[in-house]
């Protein structure tokens, strides 16, 4: 049986993994089907603490992982498939193996939401992305037209990103102003090659019928007027859902589907712990998941310390 089992390898899962690793407790670190979690598909990280040039995102998932490995902790590619939670040991189905735990910490983060067009789903990984990191320099959208849609720093950053390769990075947002931080949303707005459309959403995403990207439809929701807007591909960056729909039913959830941590990082059931962006949806930073991650592994450590005594 494991003393610790680890959901997630994104910044909040490895701080805990290195915690407890360092605590002499062997963690388990089961990774998803995105290990490293979503800083990997970021470029440069200019916040977190120590790297005062920035560090690339990927990067600091592969030092943090190193780290925690060197004190003990055991990684494991593998997608948490159920948990039953109703009793101690709980139990963990993990890509089809039953795997038993004294103590688990949820990490397992959020993932790009989707706007939910039928053509956005027909066109992923066919123009439509969800990360410009991953896919910004394919030869299908150098030199072209692109989209961004969102507001917030993913979208500005995408779009910033993208004017590496595009001829034009169209940013549509459905309001008249960034939710982007200063600094973000100025870098953005004064970049000649980024020309924001304000007030609007993507309504359809063509062409279905080319099996490719040739565009969007836009609607400006102020005037309600319609625009065709051609472009190689659609960068989608409006937020993030928790990845928590296993818990559903077993561990306290609000309404959009964030853990709700009772204690600390405690959740209703003692003995399962919380961290990062699958509880947090305030702060949201990889600093903030790191911090969340040490302080669940010490309550994890306490708890276990404990139900020895
Ligand atoms: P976000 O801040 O939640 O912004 C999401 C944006 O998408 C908002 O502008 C929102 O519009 C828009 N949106 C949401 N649903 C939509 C829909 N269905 N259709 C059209 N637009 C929609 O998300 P984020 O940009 O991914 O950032 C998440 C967190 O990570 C934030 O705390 C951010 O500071 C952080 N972050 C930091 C960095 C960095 O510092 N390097 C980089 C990326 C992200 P409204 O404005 O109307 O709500």
């Amino acid at each position: 049986m494991e003393k610790v089992v680890i959901i997630g390898t994104g910044c909040s899962g490895l701080t805990a993994a290195i915690y407890t690793a360092r605590a002499n407790l062997k963690p388990l670190v089961l990774t998803g089907t995105m290990p490293g979690g979503l800083l990997t598909t970021t470029s440069i990280v200019e916040n977190y603490p120590g790297f005062p040039e920035g560090i690339d995102g990927y990067e600091l998932m592969v030092r943090m992982q190193k780290q925690a490995e060197k004190f003990g902790a055991r990684v494991q590619f593998g997608t948490v498939e159920a948990v039953d939670l109703s009793k101690a040991p709980f139990t963990l189905s993990v890509d089809g193996e039953r795997v038993e735990a004294q103590t688990i910490i949820i990490a397992s983060g959020a993932s790009h939401r989707h706007i939910g067009l039928e053509s956005e789903a027909l066109l992923e990984r066919k123009g439509v992305t969800y990360c410009a990191t991953c896919d910004g320099a394919l030869p299908m959208f150098r030199k072209q037209p692109l989209v961004v849609v969102g507001g917030g720093d993913s979208a500005c950053e995408e779009a910033t990103y993208l004017t590496r390769f595009a001829s034009t990075v169209y940013l549509i947002h459905r309001r008249d102003s960034l939710r982007a931080s200063k600094v973000m949303a100025e870098r953005t707005l004064v970049h000649p090659n980024i020309k924001p459309i304000w007030n609007s959403v993507v309504t359809e995403i063509l062409d279905v019928k080319q099996d490719k990207v040739t565009g969007v439809r836009v609607k400006n929701i102020k005037t309600n007027a319609e625009s065709f807007i051609e472009s190689a591909g659609v960068f989608i960056a409006i937020g993030h859902v928790p990845n928590t729909q296993i818990f559903k039913g077993q561990i306290d959830l609000d309404e959009n589907g964030y853990v709700v941590p009772k204690r600390g990082t405690e959740t209703n059931v003692p003995g399962v712990f919380v961290s990062g962006d699958c509880s947090d949806h305030v702060y949201r930073q990889a600093v903030t998941a790191a911090g969340l991650g040490c302080a669940a592994a010490i309550d994890a450590e306490r708890y276990l310390a404990e139900l020895k005594q």
